[in-house]
């Protein structure tokens, strides 16, 4: 039987009529995570905060540990580097209680540990990435953790022959500080030039002279066949002698621990919309940084891996879930790196068919620019600087408007102009 007037249909989500989480559970314990207890604190939330960690350790900043592999020795505290004491700004904080399952329903979610479940009815994911290990390669170290890092810096130095495997960001940064201090250094990488996965196949080869001017040995189209703990075979049956083989191929979005119970992408990653709300879960399920694969509206689908966002993006978060009203950031994907002796930006992301310009001769040393523009447009998609610290502001703010910059590709390669000034309006 039907009374009248009709029910009002059941919210999928208890969000949706307007409720503020009383509790939030945090799984992860690295930038984002942090970052995103922080912004909650800083808009006035006062309900609980349960932050679950795995490494056991407080949290740390990644970028150092490559670039700075062997002169610091001890972790980048968070606390230190941006400010932020998980432990002061979290009702609890488990740094050793790894999630290992969740269940999410319209109004909660509960998340599984091995000391039992952790209820709460909003869940931010910020589990990060892992480092890839393809299968077989058993015998190879990779470079993700602050103990990962000790126990390469246990195996590398002066006269040591380390080969990594993988000429991107972290292979790159690693050879370079490695060879610095003596190592003997050899890059295996199956693509054609460096950085090819992130820049292309022209761009990256602009860094190719880089590696022997650093000292280090850089093999391009060299597929790896076997990797031993004293040894890298080649397809070409090339063997590589080494006192420690390093896997730098690549990182995942940590979120195996989700099984099923959240719609996941083919690489594990987790597709959120600009508030970081989880695409197909209710809007109390929220993703950022590393795991999240973020909708933005100047450059499409953002897949983690920036330090940047992680930094950055927590705010939106906090304040949509929290009900504030501002407007969701939408800050362009951003990545640095020192490598090799030079400083890069990459600001934007490049696309495979786009059109490259570029400000500056890379064979006369003194920096230059490479920039994406959209087959046959002047709409810009990526600026990479290289030692050009001049144009790294200039591509940032080219980035903050709505949509993607549109720039005189004639003007933009000339030196003698100002990068901002050559936008079109
Ligand atoms: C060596 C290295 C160098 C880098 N250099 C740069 C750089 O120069 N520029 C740049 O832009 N980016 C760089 N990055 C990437 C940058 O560090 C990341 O984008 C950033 O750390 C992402 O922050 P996050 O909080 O999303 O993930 P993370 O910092 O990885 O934190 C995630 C945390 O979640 C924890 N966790 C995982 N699974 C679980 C679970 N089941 N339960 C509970 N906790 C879990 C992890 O242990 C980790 O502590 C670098 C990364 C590495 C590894």
């Amino acid at each position: 039987m039907t009374s009248w007037p009709p029910a009002p249909p059941e919210p999928q989500d208890a969000r949706e009529v307007g409720a503020v989480p009383r509790d939030v559970v945090v799984v992860g314990a690295g930038l984002a995570a942090t970052q995103t207890v922080a912004a909650l604190r800083d808009r006035g939330y006062a309900g609980r905060v349960t932050v679950l960690g795995a490494e056991g350790v407080a949290p740390y900043d990644r970028p150092p540990l490559s670039k700075h592999l062997l002169d610091r020795t001890a972790p980048t505290w968070l606390t230190d580097e941006i400010g932020v004491d998980l432990t002061a700004v979290a009702d609890e904080v488990h740094l050793d209680r790894p999630a290992r399952g969740v269940r999410v329903t319209g109004t909660d979610v509960a998340v599984a540990t091995d000391d039992g479940e952790v209820t709460a009815d909003a869940l931010v994911v910020a589990t990060g990435a892992r480092a890839v290990r393809p299968a077989g390669w058993e015998a190879a170290l990779t470079l993700h953790t602050a103990a990962d890092a000790d126990t390469l810096r246990a195996v590398v130095g002066a006269g040591r022959r380390l080969v990594v495997v993988g000429a991107g960001w972290i292979g790159a940064e690693v050879a370079g500080v490695v060879a610095a201090a003596g190592g003997d250094v050899t890059v295996v990488e199956a693509a054609t030039s460096p950085l090819s996965t992130a820049l292309g196949a022209r761009v990256g080869a602009l860094t190719t002279g880089w590696y022997a001017r650093a000292g280090v040995r850089l093999l391009t189209g060299a597929q790896v066949v076997e990797v031993r703990p004293d040894r890298v075979r080649l397809a070409d049956g090339t063997v590589l002698v080494a006192d420690a083989v390093l896997a730098a191929v690549g990182a995942r979005p940590a979120t195996a621990w989700v099984g099923t119970g959240l719609p996941r992408e083919p690489d594990g990653s987790l597709r959120v919309d600009e508030t970081l709300a989880v695409v197909g879960a209710p809007r109390h399920v929220r993703a950022v940084g590393d795991v999240a694969l973020r909708r933005s509206a100047r450059h499409g689908w953002v897949p983690g891996g920036h330090w940047d966002g992680a930094l950055r993006a927590p705010a939106t978060l906090a304040a949509d879930l929290l009900r504030v009203g501002a407007p969701p950031e939408d800050p362009a994907p951003y990545v640095f790196s020192t490598q090799l002796g030079h400083e890069l930006a990459l600001f934007g992301l490049p696309g495979g068919e786009d059109d490259v310009e570029l400000r500056g001769d890379p064979a006369d040393g003194d920096g230059w620019t490479a920039l994406w523009f959209r087959p046959g447009t002047s709409t810009c998609t990526a600026v990479l600087t290289v030692d050009r610290p001049r144009d790294v502001g200039a591509a940032r703010r080219l980035f903050a408007g709505a949509a993607l910059p549109r720039l005189d590709r004639a003007l933009a390669r000339d030196l003698a102009r100002g990068l901002r000034d050559t936008a079109l309006v």
